[in-house]
């Protein structure tokens, strides 16, 4: 698990459109997105986090092993990052 990946600060949050993961729009501009920015591009690349990300999102759930949890098994997101959204229907945890 990469700590780099927990948003720094409550305000601010985003969630990538494409795995949902919740940072600040700062990491997402320093960081890129740590599941999908081959594909996605939003390191160094303001334009593409506000295309890319949205602050459009109802709840949080985090996980410690992706591999481990029934959580992100439910959610589909074992093959992810340990922290994520999972966008408009999240399951607060
Ligand atoms: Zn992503």
């Amino acid at each position: 698990m990469s700590l780099d990946a927990v948003p720094k600060d409550m305000r601010n949050l985003r969630a990538c459109l494409l795995c949902s993961l919740v940072k600040t729009f700062d990491q997402f501009e320093y960081e890129g997105c740590d599941n999908c920015d081959d594909h996605l591009h939003m390191k160094n690349n303001r334009d593409a986090v506000y295309v890319c990300t949205s602050s459009n999102f109802d709840g949080l759930i985090s996980m410690m092993g992706p591999e481990d949890s029934w959580v992100a098994k439910w959610q589909r997101i074992s093959k992810y990052l340990s922290l994520s959204s999972n966008g408009d229907n999240c399951q607060l945890s």
